[in-house]
Formats: structure tokens, sequence, C-alpha cells
């Protein structure tokens, strides 16, 4: 077994705790999710499985929703962070809207009962069909991220005798300061439309009958941790809207994005009430205080409501490194692998015995890249369940059947129920869509 307290390269290793977390907390030494312990939900449901707590999704969402007297807001919730149909009814409940990204997201919304209005449309590549199912459902705006897009809209609009309202998505080249992949608001990423042309583009979308100008919209990147960023790409945003009502156009809004970060380790973002404050104060400098302000936050709604709980197959000690082998890999939770995420892990049943050592939690899929935690500190054993926290953006959403691997089955917890919201995928379900070859052509 290698040094059990030093990692490999000498760095001091990570560990954990839950606390400061709504929704989830530690009882002799048990970890809770709201009144159900987290081993039960791994012996009711099996693991992998994501548990959400229904109220640490009720307290982003009134942090979100505090907004400041006088300035009026909306929170569109960016549903690509976490789309399940459970979730969304609570949002939908709340009154939240939805920011959507394909024609997928649009029936998702409709079918938790959201209207067009509640509707933003955002993405850099909607396709015409894209374009007539959220015209057909009278979207409030649709984002635009590109001239081209803005003269198919048109079209789109044209055909269906309607109008379609829009704002366009600039792109203020203002460092978000996080991780490349998830920065999208800097002149080199593929994101919106380049400050400097985005007047050129009002004047052209104001020439376009099939479409009418409401707003304005940038969105800057992801994991963002501080204000700075944000309100750096704001005093841009209001050098444009100046710009834009100087020419005469008049905005109806203006949206911020989302981006928002959260805490997964050392980082101390600001809460959510305190950067609409701040927002809502540059557009009052500025003399823009009558524009109701968007914002369309997807991770800091649901990454902290989300636990992802996994068994542990093996522990593996080698000469360079201790490997504490799980059933959930990187097809249930990508971000470390994608993004270099480092995201916390803590064993659900502390064990009174403690023997901790330094650990690589490591999934079965056949790739070194298959990891979700390095350099923990952990006292892990065969059987033991163990929860990464901050699991609830970006993971359910982006998990895929590599290694023919199915889906994890999510449950929402309230208060000592636990409802199954989507079922485990099984082996059948992944071979659903395939056609095998008539047999002779074999
Ligand atoms: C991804 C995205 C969001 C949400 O981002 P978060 O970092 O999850 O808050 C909002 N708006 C647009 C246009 C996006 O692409």
């Amino acid at each position: 077994m290698s040094d059990t307290t030093t990692t490999a390269d000498g760095a001091a290793p990570r560990t954990d705790s839950i606390e400061d977390l709504a929704g989830f907390s530690r009882r002799s030494g048990e970890l809770f999710c709201e009144e159900i312990s987290a081993r039960e939900l791994a012996r009711r449901f099996q693991t992998p499985l994501y548990a959400y707590s229904r109220q640490a999704l009720e307290h982003n969402i009134a942090d979100w929703r505090a907004g400041v007297a006088g300035t009026p807001h909306r929170v569109f919730y960016a549903m690509k962070a976490n789309g399940s149909l459970a979730l969304l009814e609570l949002f939908a409940r709340a009154g939240l809207g939805f920011d959507i990204v394909s024609r997928g997201e649009l029936a998702r919304a409709l079918a938790v009962g959201a209207k067009g209005c509640d509707i933003v449309y955002s993405g850099v590549g909607k396709s015409l069909e894209d374009m007539r199912a959220a015209l057909a459902a009278d979207v409030l705006c649709f984002n635009v991220e590109s001239l081209p897009e803005l003269e198919r809209l048109n079209a789109a609009a044209l055909e269906m005798g309607t109008t379609a309202r829009v704002s366009l998505r600039v792109n203020p080249d203002v460092d978000a300061r996080t991780h490349p992949y998830i920065s999208t608001g800097l002149k080199n990423n593929k994101f919106g439309i380049a400050f400097d042309s985005a007047l050129e583009g009002y004047r052209r979308a104001a020439r376009l009958p099939g479409l009418k100008i409401s707003g304005i919209d940038c969105h800057i990147g992801s994991q963002i941790t501080e204000l700075e960023p944000f309100v750096h790409a704001a005093h841009k945003v209001l050098d444009l809207v100046e710009e834009i009502s100087g020419a005469g156009i008049a905005l109806e809004h203006i949206d911020f994005g989302g981006g928002l970060g959260v805490r997964y380790g050392a980082e101390n973002p600001p809460a959510a009430r305190e950067l609409v404050s701040a927002l809502s104060q540059c557009v009052r400098e500025r003399g823009f205080g009558d524009l109701p302000l968007f914002f369309e936050p997807g991770r800091s709604l649901v990454a902290q409501t989300g636990l992802l709980l996994t068994t542990v197959e093996y522990v593996k000690p080698t000469a360079a490194r201790n490997f504490c082998i799980v059933d959930a890999a990187m097809t249930d939770m990508i971000r470390p692998t994608l993004y270099q995420a480092e995201m916390a892990m803590v064993n659900c049943s502390e064990h009174a015995d403690a023997a901790p050592a330094v650990y690589d939690v490591v999934g079965p899929v056949c790739e070194s890249g298959d990891f979700l935690a390095k350099n923990r500190l952990l006292d892990v054993r065969e059987g033991d369940v163990l929860a990464m926290t901050g699991a609830g953006a970006y993971g359910m959403s982006m998990a895929s059947n590599y290694n023919a691997r199915g889906r994890a089955a999510e449950v929402l917890v309230d208060k000592d129920s636990a409802w199954l919201i989507r079922r485990r995928e099984t082996i059948e379900d992944q071979m659903a869509l395939e056609s095998r070859l008539p047999l002779e052509v074999l």
C-alpha cells in the first residue's frame, strides 16, 4: 500500500465534510439527505444513484428570487444543467421560467406546464426545425448568436406569418477567470456576436419584418466565483445599450445570462442575491433601472442539491497509488474528466475504527480518464457507500451509455419521503432504438 498520509506528488490530500449544505447533514456518523440516510437510499434504490433534496432546491430558488426592491428581475432556469422533469416541475411551480437550447428542451418545458412567455431560447446552432417549434410555442425571446441566424429566424417567422422577439447575444470579451472549456465570453469563443458588430446587428434586425427587437443578452461563462467579471461585462453591455438606444432602437430587457459558481471545494462564490443586487445597482447607476433584468442560472440552482451515491466495489492498493474502485463512472459524472473539476467525496457512514489513506476514486470504465476524485484522504472499505456532493448540475444531464452502462436512477427526497423520479436504465432500454440487419444480408 502506498504512503497513507501524503499524495504521490507530496501535496496534502483533500478531505471533505458536508457542513453548510442545506438539505444535508451528518448524524452520528451517517450522512442524511433530509430525513433519510444516504445508506438507506442506496439500499432501496441501488447505486449509482442521484439523490436530490427538495429543501435544497427551495433554498436556492428563494436565493435567486429574492432580488432587489424596485428592479424587476426574472429567473429562467438553464435546464441543460439538469433537465429532470420532476425538478423542472418544481421550478415551474415556483414561478421560474426556462432557458432552453434545443427543441427537446422546449418540449420538456412545455411538458411541465411552462408557457411560451416563460421561455428564452439560447444556443449557437438553432436549426430551422428548432426555430419553427419555438415560434409555434411563441417563446418570449430568441437569444440570437450570429447575423446568419437573424436572417434564418426572420425567414422562418415570415413563413409562419408571425414575428420572432429577439435579443442579440453579445460577446463582451471579458475573462470570466474560469476553466477554458466553460469560458464563453472571450472573443475567441464560438458564442455570441462580437462586441464591435453588435450595433450593426441591431440595425439589421430592426429592418427585418419578421423580427421584433426585445432585449440584449450576454453569458460569459460558467462556475464564475467572483462578482467582478459579471460587473465588468455588465458595464460593457450597458455601453452597448446606450449606443443602441442612441440609434433609436428600444430595448425591453437586459439578460445577464447564467454562470454563477458554487462551492465545490475552497471556492467562495457570492450568493445569487448578491449578484442580482450588484447588477441591479450597475443598471440603475447607468440610468437604465426601469429595464427588467433576466437571469439564466443553471448550476447555481441545482449543483448543491444533489448527491451522486456510489458503492465501493474494490479497494486496490498498489505500489504507486491506492485505488478505490466504485460502481459510478465518468458515464455518470464527467465533470472531473472533462473539466478537471475537483468535487467533494465523502463516505456516507463513518467507521469507528478509522483507518484513512489517500485514494484515487475511480470507476469501472476502460479509460484512464475515468476518475471521480484524486488524492483524497478517505476511510473506505468494500461495500461502503460514498457520496459525491455538489453533483446536481451537469451530472445526470451529461450522462452517457459508454461501455454499455445504463444511466443511473434519480430520486427526489422530500423530508422522509423519497420519490423515484427516473428509473434505472435497463439493458433492454439501451438496445431499444437499434435494428438488426435482415438475415439474408448476414
Ligand atoms: C449554460 C448556459 C447558462 C447556464 O450556465 P450556468 O453556469 O449553469 O449557470 C445560461 N445561459 C446560457 C446561454 C448558457 O449557455
